[in-house]
Parts: structure tokens; C-alpha cells; sequence
């Protein structure tokens, strides 16, 4: 079986996308520098991995992976609001999300939270969001999209910083677990 990890939005090539901006951050840097983390954390681990490249658009991501029943797919994305005081994590499952979806987003929704010391604010679905639909929930296996917390509160990035290789430790563990699942 194998990990599929991707960063949200794209830093580089013919069309670039900075997903949200703040404070000084552009969200597809920040994406694909815990992306990388996570990355380097589930080979330690020696579970195999497929990302998305720092160019490539995430319809071509999508076009280009072969997921399967077993297979985890995670994409980590970062939150903004008008309100600097908008703060905490939150994951994201499918229309069609399982028990398994579920439970994959709850854990890693909660590990963030209490890693960086922010709130949880829960698991939501595609349509409870406010981003529509999803073209990453429509791959198959456990499928979860993670914002990690606000890029436009000071406060929640600092949190960030300071946490964000303990979190890609204790992410990268759950992802290796329910990878052994199937
Ligand atoms: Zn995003």
C-alpha cells in the first residue's frame, strides 16, 4: 500500500498558487515545509510515500495518482479569516466519508490541536465547508484534507513554528498506523 501526502496549493511553475497570505506567510510555502516534515518522518518509518511536486496544479496531482481501498491520502492546508483572532485546527472528509475517514480526521484533527495548544474545531464535511467540493475526496482509501491552524492569527503560527516537527512526528504515526490497517 502506499501514502499519498500533498501540499495544499502550489509555490512554483507556469501557475502558481499562494493559496492565503499572512502574516508574511504564503500558505503553499508553509504546506509544502510540513508536507516535507511529514515526508521525512514516515520514511524513518519506511512506509511508502507518493506527493505531489512544488509545481504541479492539484488537478494534475489527482490525474496522476493511482489510490486504492487501503491507500491514505492527506493533503495539509493552512485557515484564514477576515478575524486575526480566528484560530484553531480543523480537518475535512468527503460527502461519502466512512467510519474509517472519520476516525482518520478526529485523530489527526485532535493531535494537532493538542500539540500546537490551539482549539479543535472538529471534523466537518465537504459540505459543511466552505470550500464546496473537494476534488481530494473523490480518491479512494482514508482521504483527509488538514488545516493545521489560521495563517492570519499571529498567535496560532507562533504556536506553529514552535510545534510543527513534534506534530510531524505524532501525524506521520497515525498515518503509518491506519496504512497498516488494510
Ligand atoms: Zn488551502
Amino acid at each position: 500500500m502506499t501514502t499519498f501526502i500533498s501540499a495544499g496549493h502550489n509555490p512554483k511553475g507556469i501557475k502558481i498558487d499562494p493559496g492565503a497570505i499572512g502574516n508574511g506567510y504564503h500558505e503553499a510555502d508553509l504546506a509544502v515545509e510540513f508536507r516535507n516534515l511529514v515526508v521525512v518522518e514516515l520514511l524513518k518509518r519506511k512506509v511508502k510515500v507518493i506527493t505531489d511536486n512544488d509545481d504541479e496544479r492539484l488537478g494534475d496531482y489527482l490525474k496522476r495518482i493511482q489510490t486504492g481501498s487501503g491507500s491514505v491520502v492527506l493533503e495539509f492546508h493552512f485557515d484564514a479569516a477576515e478575524s486575526p483572532t480566528a484560530t484553531g485546527a480543523t480537518a475535512l472528509i468527503g460527502n461519502d466519508a466512512d467510519r474509517l475517514d472519520n476516525a482518520f480526521a478526529k485523530e489527526l484533527v485532535e493531535i494537532t490541536s493538542s500539540v500546537l495548544g490551539i482549539k479543535n474545531r472538529g471534523v466537518l464535511s465537504e459540505k459543511d465547508s466552505h470550500r464546496g467540493s473537494l476534488g481530494l475526496m473523490r480518491e479512494q482509501g482514508m482521504v483527509s484534507l488538514l488545516e493545521l491552524c489560521f495563517i492570519s492569527n499571529p498567535d496560532d503560527l507562533k504556536k506553529y513554528q514552535a510545534n510543527k516537527k513534534a506534530l510531524a512526528v505524532k501525524i506521520a504515526g497515525i498515518v503509518e498506523r491506519y496504512e497498516n490497517l488494510m
